[in-house]
């Protein structure tokens, strides 16, 4: 390696082994005679032995976790009529403070229709009770896999005729 290095305090060409130091906390590379004498002065330290480190890079951590998406529970119907119960509470009585119809209400209970993740962060505040929970990924499993889906239409039958 044909490599030439200056010396970084007095800043003539270092022939043979550039030395090491810290110097002021700051290492340097120095020739012979400014390594000795700032040795000799004490104002230079022996650089510890390591490997040039790049700079640091900051490195931020970055979670791949999705934030605050939900998802209403399974058997959330049964979660509310069990929490409107629990107050006492008519059907009526929980639509009103849910500013929503009974009807809907019933629908809701009865699971024929989902809340909105709205109405159900409303519901859980009122009945005290938790329907949401957050989204889970499961990269391994894939919902709405399409297998389920096949019916005999989509079925094709080639029909061989070399027999
Ligand atoms: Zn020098």
């Amino acid at each position: 390696m044909g490599e030439e290095l200056y010396c970084e305090m007095c800043g003539t060409l270092i022939r043979g082994k550039p030395f090491k130091a810290l110097v002021d906390g700051a290492e340097m590379i120095l020739c012979a005679t400014c390594y000795n004498k700032l040795m000799k002065s004490g104002r230079a330290l022996p650089a510890p032995e390591r490997k040039i480190e790049p700079k640091k890079v900051e490195k931020v951590k970055k979670t791949s976790k999705p934030i605050d998406q939900l998802e209403i529970i399974e058997g959330f119907g049964e979660e509310i009529r069990k929490g409107r119960e629990a107050k006492g509470w008519t059907q009526a009585v929980l639509a009103q403070k849910l500013r929503i119809s009974e009807a809907m209400l019933k629908k809701i209970e009865s699971e024929k229709i989902k809340p909105s993740l709205d109405l159900a962060k409303r519901i859980e505040q009122i009945l005290k009770i938790k329907i949401l929970q957050p989204v889970e990924f499961d990269e391994g499993e894939e919902k709405g896999s399409s297998i389920d889906n096949v019916t005999f239409g989509d079925v094709v039958f080639v029909r061989r005729d070399e027999d």
